[in-house]
């Protein structure tokens, strides 16, 4: 069984996706508190379903790409047969985690979007160092910048552990409505940084507090 918060089709607001249709499945619970989180309501709200429930949910929405996120999904055993199962169906699966727990179980065909947890975060501590040695070169790593410490916070992990040449893409993604895009990306341009810089788009189509999008 998996808690589940909810799932729906939207648009892929964030990584190298970014716009593609995409269909959500947000699993329940979390054990880090990201002071910018915004999927608090995630941390508790859910109902029980089985895989075979959740699978069918998916399969209504006919979409080819699916991304399980949370919350961290990574809490609940029964994700890793849910991703093997979407996996043998066809489907693209995107994993989005936190990055604090153990991404070795995580089959090797899923696209795992990593995020490294800035000081601004509150969660900086928390980092599973040894995930950045598991990257598949189709993964992706994430860092949500907050102010000018994050982003130096950033630059040197970047830099110190070549992130850019062994995955897909770094995307650095502003805190919305803390810290001006524009600004970011004048940091980034100047250090010259071989990353992506990330809008969550959804936050653009939609109110930003809306869920479901
Ligand atoms: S890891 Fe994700 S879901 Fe958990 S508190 Fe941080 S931002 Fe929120």
């Amino acid at each position: 069984m998996l808690t589940i918060n909810e799932i729906f089709y939207s648009i892929q607001g964030e990584s190298t996706r970014a716009g593609q249709p995409c269909v959500f499945v947000r699993l329940t619970a979390c054990d880090l508190r990201c002071t910018w989180c915004d999927t608090p309501y995630a941390f508790d709200e859910g109902h029980k379903q089985s895989v075979d429930e959740v699978l069918e949910a998916v399969e209504r929405h006919n979409c080819p790409l699916v991304e399980i996120t949370g919350g961290e999904p990574l809490l609940q055993e029964d994700v890793y047969d849910l991703m093997n199962r979407l996996l043998a169906r066809g489907r693209t699966v995107m994993l989005e985690t936190g990055g604090h727990r153990p991404i070795d179980r995580v089959p090797v065909d899923v696209v795992k979007i990593v995020d490294i947890k800035c000081p601004g975060s509150g969660e900086a501590d928390s980092n599973h160092w040894a995930n950045l040695d598991r990257l598949s070169p189709h993964d992706e790593v994430k860092f949500v910048v907050a102010d000018r410490a994050d982003y130096e916070f950033a630059r040197e992990v970047i830099e110190r552990r070549d992130l850019a040449s062994r995955c897909a893409a770094v995307l650095v993604s502003p805190v919305h409505g803390v810290i001006d895009a524009r600004v970011l990306s004048e940091w980034l341009l100047a250090d010259r940084m071989p990353v992506r810089l990330q809008l969550q788009l959804h936050k653009y189509i939609w109110p930003p507090s809306m869920r479901g999008v």
